[in-house]
């Protein structure tokens, strides 16, 4: 079995692994990556009128042979999560190529388009199900579910011509299915020859991360003192952190409102897991009609999608005259409608990862909220793993050989682990 990372070994993002054993090939992941050459935000609006070698020769695009062209010789590509640094790109690639994804994950992945304006469409797509083993050519490959601040995110286990190789995707011991975690490292993959695994949080002094129910709680804490508004900017696709604000407001009597992307994603993911939905009759939510989002949805001919939400639809009104009632999850692209809000001295309550503060348009949303007298506090737990918990996980499968991805920090795994650690460049393939 031949492995090659095209891109991650020395980076969070922008992940893609090609594995090649007899006639059969198959990519794990596809993403965009995170930071552009001279480690700025990568936007890829600046590469978009590229045509794919442009974009192979600017790395860009992994240079993955026959892999975009029509007739492809790539057997399947495996999605682990709704992440955009794991699936991004796949829109360049030969539509020919079987697409194999969590049900869930498409589900968003289908939203983001309509609501993040992006094309990643799979055509016919291979559901694949939780532990349940799937062919694709000579390999046999087993989905491990994961906990992760994706919805439905996964690991995999490949396994050709008597090898086996496990590639972590991302993960996390301390979120809402910390028994999922718990019950991978009871019962792991035995006798693994490589483990490709993620090391985000080597190198970031993360001591031990706190748990989503501490956010749930500092959430609360922060709700029920306040005596004006909370506006809550994080990622709308993080549904463990929805869940702990929805439940922080339900136990603050506080009424949590969403857009209209929110409130589809919930809907949406509700037929996957017990999750709070505004039709659903779930109390303490309401959705607030964003001028920009709703022109968009008309325009595309989406406004059904919004319109079934009108009788749960908080007025700028009912939050100018009684803004303490409300905790409003907000995102960049909100801020015509905030500023017509008018309110001040509220929080915003900042629930990602620091490093998006680097980005122009984060800066100045923040700055939007202090000039309007607005306290700003942060309040996060990653979404990936502490060194403790990649630890004990590397000591579950105690794998002959642990080669690291997604994580900047490399040299220093020799130095955390028990295992054998082989340290690859992109590109550099690697015969198990
Ligand atoms: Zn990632
Ligand atoms: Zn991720």
């Amino acid at each position: 079995m031949n492995l090659t990372i095209h891109r991650g070994t020395n980076e969070i993002g922008g992940s893609c692994i090609e594995v090649q054993s007899g006639n059969s090939r198959i990519l794990l992941d596809f993403g965009m990556p995170l930071l552009n050459a001279s480690g700025k935000p990568f936007n890829f609006r600046e590469y978009e009128n590229l045509s794919v070698n442009e974009l192979i020769s600017k790395s860009i695009l992994p240079d993955v042979k026959e892999a975009y062209s029509e007739n492809s010789k790539i057997d399947g590509l495996i999605i682990s999560h709704s992440h955009a640094d794991h699936y991004g790109l796949m829109h360049y690639l030969d539509k020919d190529i079987p697409v194999w994804i969590g049900k869930a994950t498409h589900e968003i992945l289908k939203l983001n388009n309509i609501f993040l304006s992006q094309e990643n469409n799979i055509e016919n797509p291979n559901y694949f199900e939780r532990w349940r083993q799937f062919q694709i050519g000579d390999f046999t490959i087993t989905p491990y579910w994961n906990d992760h601040s994706a919805f439905d995110a996964y690991s995999f286990l490949i396994e050709a011509n008597g090898k086996k190789l496990f590639y972590s995707g991302d993960f996390r011991s301390h979120g809402r299915k910390k028994e999922v975690y718990k019950n991978f490292i009871e019962n792991p993959p035995k006798d693994v020859d490589c483990l490709i695994m993620e090391g985000t949080t080597i190198g970031r002094n993360t001591i031990k991360s706190k748990t989503e129910e501490d956010i749930e709680n500092d959430f609360f804490e922060c709700f029920k003192n306040s005596t004006s508004i909370n506006y809550v900017f994080t990622s709308t696709q993080n549904i463990d952190r929805l869940v702990s604000i929805y439940k922080a407001c339900l136990k603050a009597g506080k009424t949590f409102v969403v857009d209209v992307y929110g409130a589809q994603l919930l809907e949406k993911l509700s037929e996957f897991a017990k999750l709070p939905s505004l039709l659903k009759g779930y109390p303490n939510m309401g959705v607030y009609f964003y001028w920009k989002l709703t022109t968009k949805l008309m325009h595309y001919g989406f406004e059904k999608m919004a319109y079934k939400y009108i009788p749960k639809k908080i007025k700028k009104d009912d939050i100018i005259s009684n803004p303490s009632d409300y905790v409003l999850l907000v995102r960049t692209s909100m801020i015509w409608d905030l500023k017509r809000m008018n309110v001040k001295d509220g929080n915003l309550i900042y629930s990602m990862w620091s490093g998006y503060k680097d980005q122009s348009k984060t800066k100045e949303f923040i700055d939007f909220f202090e000039g309007n007298n607005c306290t700003v506090i942060d309040m996060h737990t990653s979404g990936h793993a502490d060194v403790e918990t990649l630890r004990e996980y590397a000591n579950a499968i105690n794998p002959k050989l642990i080669i690291p991805i997604h994580t900047n920090n490399k040299q220093d795994y020799k130095s955390i682990f028990d295992q054998p650690i082989l340290e690859l460049d992109d590109n550099q393939i690697y015969t198990i």
